[in-house]
């Protein structure tokens, strides 16, 4: 077997390897990319973030056209609309996603190897086709392990992809159900529960948390929660299911019995709880690399395994697992492995988006967390309701909640719940990165009208809540 020698192997094209690769590629350096799957892109632009983000946005696009009335307009859907009516859009998102990353593999002349890749020794990685076949051996100094994760799948539960389905092939979905369970209220679950239910679906939610979303300011999760019963989800909270069975008829339904006592019938069961690295099958052992209990991977703050010369990055390293932190890390680990210059180390101050309907970002601390460590602080909210933007959109529920350490008034963290939240934290982002005070984001001149303003709106309520604290 004839093997060809490499700068870096990565292995997988997700945007962990995919950003790794071009930066090597832009280094100079030769770069072997190995894909399973017959496009690169990964979760995120083949069956995650994209695909999901774009169903949501038909979502959104549905429950304006059925809840708002607009005097003389009518709107109907049609009786029978499946998902593939829904999914058109996507189609082209993709298409356009995937030309853009093969444009730029190219441009940095990264070869792309088709097949699963696993490693022979801790230099050598076999490729093998479809068929099983072994194609080609590949040696390089150094590795990257980007495959990324995969959902979990209990072994009591038939995967069926007729009632019974994962994140990864919910959208698959070949007639639109009456009704869903979602197991599981991690990011996932809250996402798809609110997209679904916006498209009129009767959705009951299981968490198996007594609270929803636990790391979310407490104050944010409960407007979430009283959104979500907005749209119709019934919520069960601290339940775990004991039973799953597809029950037989005409038209088949699943049956989900709870530990809490709880039978749940519905047409469909969307399963996510929880997911694990993508490392069966690697050959992590001819590598000297073991993953966790969870296949998940260890690595240092440069993002190397036990093994100095081998990498891992992206989901396969576990949280925070997300499609802008994966590609960050992979990027990170070429600047070290090569000495290119630019940032170091692991990513502070992440912003975080949950992409429910309404949608939720946050950055730096919560309330909780300032509680806890007994840290002495102000809030100030900015209410959407209050906003002339927010009346404009009609989304006069969102609010936008900043804190503040009472004496130098600096700002330790920012939320955002409603329309645009994941753009607006941006703006609280770059504030906590110049270490902004209350006064500071007070005076700043926002466009008017916009959601920015809120802003202003909350630093100004955080500056006359510390005048009342000292009395003043
Ligand atoms: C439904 C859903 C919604 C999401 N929404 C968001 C969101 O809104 N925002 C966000 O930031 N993140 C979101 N994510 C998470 C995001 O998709 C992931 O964090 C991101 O894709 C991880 O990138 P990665 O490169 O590590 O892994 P992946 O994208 O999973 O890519 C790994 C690649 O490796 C390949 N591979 C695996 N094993 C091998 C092998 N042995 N040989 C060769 N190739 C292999 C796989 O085929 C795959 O292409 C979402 C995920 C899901 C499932």
């Amino acid at each position: 077997m004839s093997s060809s020698h490499f700068d870096v192997i990565i292995l997988g094209g997700g945007p962990a390897g995919e950003r790794a690769a071009v930066q090597a590629g832009r280094a100079g350096k030769r770069v072997a990319l190995v894909e399973r799957e017959h496009v690169v892109g990964g979760a995120c632009v083949n069956w995650g973030t994209i695909p999901s983000k774009t169903l949501r946005e038909s979502a959104i696009f549905v429950r304006e056209l059925t809840t708002q009335k607009i005097e003389g307009i009518r709107c109907e859907i049609k009786e029978r609309i499946t998902m593939a009516d829904f999914m058109h859009h996507e189609r082209v998102v993709v298409q356009r996603e995937l030309e853009l990353i093969n444009r730029t593999l190219e441009k940095y002349a990264i070869e792309v190897f088709a097949g699963h890749g696993r490693f022979i020794d801790p230099h050598t990685v076999s490729v093998t086709g479809k068929d099983g076949r072994e194609r080609l051996r590949l040696r390089a100094d150094f590795v990257v392990i980007a495959t990324g994760s995969v959902p979990n799948h209990p072994p009591d539960i038939d995967f069926n992809g007729e009632t019974v389905f994962d994140s990864s092939t919910i959208l698959r979905l070949q007639r639109m159900p009456e009704s869903m369970v979602v197991l599981g209220a991690g990011v996932i679950g809250v996402e798809y529960a609110s997209v679904f239910a916006a498209l009129g679906i009767q959705v009951t939610l299981i968490d198996t948390r007594d609270q929803l979303l636990p790391y979310l300011d407490r104050e944010i999760a409960a407007l979430l929660k009283r959104s979500l019963k907005k749209l119709g989800i019934v919520l069960v909270q601290n339940d775990h299911y004991r039973k799953v069975e597809t029950a037989p008829g005409p038209r088949s339904t699943v049956r989900i019995y709870t530990r809490a006592g709880n039978l749940l019938e519905a047409d469909v069961l969307l399963y996510c709880v929880g997911r694990d690295g993508s490392t069966r099958d690697l050959g992590l052992e001819s590598a000297g690399i073991s993953p966790n209990d969870r296949g998940l991977i260890d690595v240092n703050e440069f993002y190397q395994t036990v093994q100095p010369h081998i990498y891992a990055v992206g989901d396969v390293i576990g949280y925070p697992a997300l499609a802008s932190t994966s590609a960050e890390q992979g990027r990170q680990a070429m600047r070290h492995a090569f000495n290119i210059p630019g940032p170091r180390g692991r990513t502070e101050m992440l912003p975080f988006a949950i992409y429910a309907i309404p949608e939720i970002s946050h950055i730096g601390v919560t309330e909780e967390d300032l509680k806890q460590g007994s840290r002495d602080y102000v809030v100030g909210l900015g209410k959407y309701e209050m906003n002339p933007r927010g009346q404009i959109l009609g989304d006069t529920d969102g609010v936008l909640k900043l804190l503040f350490e009472t004496d130098s008034l600096r700002l330790v963290g920012a939320h955002v719940i409603g329309t645009s939240a994941s753009e607006l934290i941006h703006v609280g982002q770059a504030f906590l990165l110049n270490n902004a005070d209350a006064y500071q984001i007070a005076e700043t001149l926002y466009n008017y009208p916009t959601l920015s303003d809120l802003y202003r709106h909350a630093a100004l309520e955080a500056i006359a809540a510390r005048r009342r604290k000292r009395g003043g």
